[in-house]
């Protein structure tokens, strides 16, 4: 609906490479989707980015062919419009107080992430960095890929801005880590110290939970991370 408002045609098409693709000109266009995503929702998010490109970069000599590592690129240095497009669809597909409402009962475990992902519709991926945004707790998100740390998204109230571990891959006793090396099959939820990912500057006595989700086909792991608070 939002996309015929803007005047873009939606179709669906075999394409090497790319997940989706926009051609616009003068008010008007079309959005091609890859027609081998097989999740409806990743579908939503991919139209969805596409539209984010139509509303912020209409103006922009750049048409991005959107691929799989940039439809899950956060990194505003790396690729800024890539970026851009993903904080909109992920906007605009999930409303701020309807998502903060439905996070309230869970901390953010993958699982329940994916469980909110399928009530919004939406990529696990983005349902996880929206978490990281706006969630009720200060929660970070890292994705890994083809073995590396790719990105790294804290809340800003998390209590740490960056990771030692951009292109390296993750900590060897993070749950990442073990799943990588040791091809360990996590619990939804592990607590690992602090110091397993942020290095020996943090408090001995601090704690992440941190909730994994690997896929084997995309070779991502994307991990959630927040402080553990033992119930007393
Ligand atoms: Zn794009």
């Amino acid at each position: 609906m939002i996309a015929g408002d803007r005047r873009a045609l939606i179709e669906s098409k075999p394409m090497q490479m790319a997940e989706g693709r926009l051609a616009y000109r003068n008010g008007r266009g079309t959005i091609s989707i890859a027609e081998d995503i097989s999740l409806r929702q990743k579908e939503r998010f991919v139209i969805a980015h596409e539209i984010g490109h139509i509303e912020l970069h209409q103006d922009s000599e750049i048409r991005p062919i959107c691929d799989e590592d940039a439809i899950n690129e956060y990194r505003e240095d790396k690729q800024p419009l890539e970026a851009a497009a993903n904080e909109f669809a992920g906007e605009l597909l999930m409303p701020e107080e309807m998502f903060v409402d439905a996070c309230n009962e869970s901390p953010p475990r993958l699982e329940f992430l994916g469980e909110i992902a399928s009530i919004f519709r939406t990529s696990l991926t983005s349902s996880a960095i929206r978490y990281a945004t706006i969630g009720p707790r200060p929660a970070a998100v890292v994705l890994v890929r083809g073995g590396n740390v790719q990105w790294f998204w804290p809340n800003p109230r998390f209590p740490y801005k960056y990771i030692d571990y951009y292109n390296e891959p993750p900590p060897r006793e993070s749950v990442a880590g073990k799943i990588l090396s040791r091809g360990e099959t996590p619990e939804d939820v592990e607590v690992v110290t602090a110091r397993t990912w942020f290095g020996d500057n943090a408090p001995r006595d601090q704690y992440f939970c941190e909730s994994t989700h690997y896929s084997e086909r995309y070779d991502r792991i994307l991990c959630t991370l927040w402080e553990y608070e033992p119930d007393i």
